[in-house]
């Protein structure tokens, strides 16, 4: 107990004199940062397809921001923007998710509160339409952190959740991509070219200067046993503290091995190491250089965002401090 509470001022000290927290809260700029997913983008891409998807970002922001805007809680804008996304066919998440190797939807989420430290998860879902949301009665309205499969699903039907048969989260374009899938050798483990993130997630600053982050998705396509990824792990795809908040996307794997998450945003918070020449040195450094790929969003407690990715392209959409909407895809193109 009081090594907690040693480690809790040295944590506020390190914040403080960093810079990374501000003491001046209630009136902070609100800051929103939204994905859909990196990966390989261009291919498969149509001018119409593009205008579905730079459409739907833009609705999930906005969804998000407006609770910003109302003074709402970082929690209940990520949760927003999240649902949006995942009621969206587009992105792998919620409707839309990728199939498993044995042609079924398993899905993944968590939400984390920066401000508390409190965190709800859930992880091989079958029938939950919003993930997202079963994540976040966890973390409100259960004695745990982290639910699984059908005893989540139970814990769904005492919250009053949606369930809804598997048929839902079917979509042809997700079926094909497993059936392409099949073809490969999925035991060998090697880096696939085509491969496609598109897990959604969400990190917030609200106006009390709070953080919080949300992360949701179908995994990978043709995952086996079980698998879970780094979505729904607590500090791998997902975290918020004072300091920092982040929601990853990419190859799983390397973001649970690096605890991504959690290293960003310990850099930020206890090193003083500036939030985007953090990110950059997990994302776009430490995973490549294993041999995985993907991107995160993040911000900090003032406000700053960083958006790395090592692949083709991320679907983002982000309102900072200045107030105006962006939209982007590749690299390069911010509108
Ligand atoms: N990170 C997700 C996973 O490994 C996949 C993705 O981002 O698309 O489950």
């Amino acid at each position: 107990m009081m090594l907690t509470n040693i480690r809790r001022l040295i944590l506020c000290g390190v914040l403080l004199s960093s810079g990374a927290v501000s003491l001046a809260h209630a009136d902070t700029v609100p800051v929103l940062v939204i994905h859909g997913g990196a990966g390989v983008i261009r291919k498969g891409m149509t001018p119409e397809r593009e205008k579905t998807v730079r459409a739907a970002l833009k609705e999930a922001l906005e969804a998000g921001y407006k609770l910003l805007q109302e003074g709402k809680p970082a929690t209940d804008a990520v949760e927003a923007s999240v649902q949006v996304l995942e009621d969206n066919p587009e992105f792998n998440a919620g409707r839309g998710a990728v199939f498993t190797h044995s042609g079924q939807n398993e899905m993944d989420a968590a939400i984390m509160d920066g401000a508390t430290l409190r965190v709800g998860a859930v992880a091989g879902v079958k029938h939950v339409k919003n993930p997202i949301a079963l994540a976040r009665a966890v973390m409100d309205h259960s004695p745990h952190v982290f639910l699984i499969g059908d005893g989540a699903e139970e814990f769904a039907k005492t919250q009053g959740i949606e369930l809804v048969d598997a048929s839902w989260f079917r979509t042809e374009r997700r079926w094909q991509q497993l059936q392409e899938a099949l073809k490969k050798d999925r035991l060998k483990q090697e880096k696939d070219p085509d491969t496609h993130h598109g897990t959604v997630g969400a990190v917030a600053l609200d106006r009390d200067g709070h953080l919080a982050a949300a992360t949701s998705t179908g995994g990978l396509t043709d995952k086996l046993w079980g698998r879970v990824g780094d979505s729904p792990i607590p500090g791998a795809g997902t975290y918020a503290n004072e300091g920092c908040a982040m929601s990853g996307t990419g190859w799983g794997e390397y973001y649970i091995r690096t605890v991504a998450a959690h290293e960003i945003c310990m850099r930020v918070t206890m090193m003083g190491q500036p939030l985007d020449q953090a990110a950059e040195q997990v994302i776009n450094k430490e995973i490549p250089h294993l041999g995985g790929d993907g991107g995160a969003i993040l911000v900090d407690a003032k406000g700053n965002i960083a958006m790395p990715f090592n692949t083709d392209g991320m679907y983002r959409a982000w309102i900072g401090r200045d107030g105006v909407t962006h939209v982007a895809i590749l690299k390069d193109d911010v509108r």
